[in-house]
């Protein structure tokens, strides 16, 4: 058996910009400096276009805190990007729908091409009370503002749930990149729960239905080669419907 770990792990993640490692509670502090300290000789040159405006955003799992991101994004973005982006880097398994909620809102997202019938859906809110649903292509200056807190959730029947927070807002002089990860959370140690060593992978398997992790050697050694295994992967939808990881460009 490996050495016993700590009961609470404590979630660590690296600044993008500097490369430094810092704990989930000390890194946004360390980026609004660090942030500082790179664009502070930059300088807004007037022949180009105006400086852009930017938000910057922290991400976590609304029950698993140790899954967590800070990114910067584009006031001129929209949730949809903002979404597509989630979607890649942490959630996307087989085209899930999903929404935003803000405020009394929900901005829903649809397949390509919509649904078809927004009347039919505006109905139905009626019918049920339902907070009013739009479409996601809101841009963010007109949706957030510092401070504010939202959620997001993804896929509505093995919904994975996020909050998401306005921290704060700034405009850059050269920078024009719509998204940028400032920092994310290390990949969360997860013991194999038949011997203890870092797991491979996440499912059901043996006699039990509940969702558990294992190993690559284990699960030769007892042979659940065909059993129910997702890779284990560092997002908060890891071992949730067919998720396997990020998806690639
Ligand atoms: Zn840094
Ligand atoms: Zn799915
Ligand atoms: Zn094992």
């Amino acid at each position: 058996m490996p050495a016993a770990k700590p009961k609470r792990q404590i979630s660590r993640g690296s600044c993008t910009l500097c490369g430094k490692e810092f704990s989930r509670n000390k890194i946004g502090l360390h980026l609004e400096e660090c942030w500082t300290n790179l664009t502070i000789k930059e300088e807004h040159d007037p022949r180009t276009l105006a400086p852009t405006r930017f938000f910057r955003l922290f991400v976590e799992a609304r029950d698993d805190p140790k899954y967590w991101l800070h990114l910067d994004i584009r006031a001129d973005a929209t949730l949809e990007d903002l979404d597509d982006f989630l979607r890649r880097t942490w959630l996307e398994c087989c085209g899930h729908l999903s929404a935003f909620t803000i405020g009394e809102t929900r901005y829903r997202w649809e397949p390509p091409g919509g649904f078809g019938d927004d009347d039919f859906f505006d109905r139905l809110d009626d019918v049920f009370a339902m907070p009013r649903e739009i479409r996601m292509d809101a841009a963010l200056a007109d949706t957030l503002s510092t401070g504010l807190q939202f959620e997001y959730e993804y896929d509505f029947g093995s919904t994975t749930e996020l909050k998401l927070r306005v921290l704060s807002e700034h405009e850059e002089p050269t920078r024009r990149r719509n998204l940028r990860v400032l920092a994310r959370n290390d990949p969360p140690y997860t013991p194999c729960l038949e011997c203890g060593h870092p797991a491979d992978w996440i499912g059901t398997y043996g006699d039990s239905y509940e969702t558990r992790t294992i190993c690559d050697a284990c699960t030769e050694k007892k042979g659940f080669g065909d059993a129910q295994l997702l890779p284990l992967v560092n997002s908060p939808r890891t071992g949730v419907c067919g998720y396997t990881g990020v998806l690639e460009e």
